[in-house]
């Protein structure tokens, strides 16, 4: 079977399951590869297609489980985890972020956090880049792998020291294909990269 890049968290569940789940979960993404590298060339529109099908597929499983989300406005446990992001989300945020105004210091940090550091360090310096007064400054354009993020238990859960936030399948299906199209990597990492090539560019 083709190699494929896939979430941590599907990792964890598919090692879990037999050989006939794990190839219904491949197929999937696959599929959803191929259809939108058929549709679509590399950047933002490509990563914004991503995104609504992911949006509506979370909201199907939503409702079709009756889960009921203790995600909430100012609830941010998971935004002080290691985030990955794709070169077509990075495209897409940049169409609405001038990069150059992040704080680079911060994100040069994290680029060599360890897993410990993300799981020890206080939470001032494991906050994301976009978090700002305690709300996702790009929440419409956020990455995948955020948009995977919900969950129906005690948010302390969520924090990378804890670690037990649940899984919605359905929506890490949709991030594993949005990263596999274009080079996954963390936003820190990401961002530093793209601010080095548009300096060398000038
Ligand atoms: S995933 Fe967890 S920390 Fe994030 S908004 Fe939902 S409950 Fe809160
Ligand atoms: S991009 Fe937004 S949602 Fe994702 S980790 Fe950063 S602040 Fe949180």
């Amino acid at each position: 079977m083709e190699k494929i890049w896939l979430t941590n968290k599907i990792t964890g569940v598919l090692k879990q399951r037999d050989p006939v789940f794990r190839r219904v979960v491949v197929t999937e993404i696959l599929s959803i590869i191929n259809d939108m590298k058929r549709r679509f060339s590399r950047g933002a529109n490509r990563a914004e297609a991503l995104h609504k099908v992911q949006d509506e597929k979370t909201t199907e499983a939503i409702t079709k489980h009756l889960m009921v989300l203790s995600c909430k406005a100012g609830c941010n446990n998971c935004c002080h985890q290691p985030v990955i992001l794709s070169n077509d989300e990075m495209d897409l945020i940049e169409s609405k972020v001038d990069l150059s105004t992040l704080d680079k210091i911060k994100m040069e940090k994290q680029r060599d956090f360890t897993e410990d550091d993300w799981k020890h360090r206080p939470k001032s310096e494991t906050a994301c880049v976009f978090l700002k007064d305690n709300a996702c400054s790009i929440y419409d354009v956020r990455p995948a792998t955020c948009r995977a993020c919900v969950y129906t238990g005690d948010p302390e859960h969520c924090l990378p020291s804890v670690g037990k936030s649940s899984i919605l399948l359905e929506a890490e299906v949709v991030a594993s294909a949005t990263n596999n199209i274009s080079e996954p990597d963390l936003i820190p990492v990401k961002i530093l990269k793209r601010l080095m090539s548009k300096a060398e560019s000038l």
